[in-house]
């Protein structure tokens, strides 16, 4: 892939992916996204992050569009999942049980994406 080569991630995927590693995604003031270490990306990677830069700071700020908040597919947030943890970190990550995750793998909350773990609390 290249800066002109559309990725084969969508942006939800690229920044559950990225997270899952263990990365820093922050998006700062401005149009500003920094992810780190840096040493950790590779050229596809970095080349996917900037193809969805904007799409990632909507993601990390909570100003996406309706179309990443409708939930009518089998994607899900941390925040609903009985497996988030008090102190911001998922119990299944802790256990070694979430693939590549850290063990203090923190998501970000309210964001949509697909996790086989998720369990949602019961009614
Ligand atoms: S199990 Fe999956 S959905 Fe649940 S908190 Fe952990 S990462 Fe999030």
């Amino acid at each position: 892939m290249n800066a002109t080569t559309p990725p084969t991630t969508t942006a939800p995927a690229l920044l559950a992916r990225l997270l899952r590693q263990g990365l820093h995604v922050v998006a700062t003031s401005g149009d500003t996204l920094q992810v780190w270490p840096a040493n950790a990306l590779d050229d596809d990677t970095r080349a996917a992050i900037a193809w969805h830069k904007a799409e990632l700071i909507a993601l990390l700020t909570g100003t996406h569009g309706p179309t990443l908040e409708a939930a009518d597919d089998e994607r899900s947030r941390c925040c609903d999942c009985y497996h988030l943890q008090a102190k911001g970190n998922c119990a299944m990550a802790w256990r070694g049980l979430l693939h590549d995750a850290p063990r203090w793998f923190t998501p970000v909350k309210d964001v949509l994406w697909r996790c086989h773990l998720f369990c949602g609390w019961p009614q």
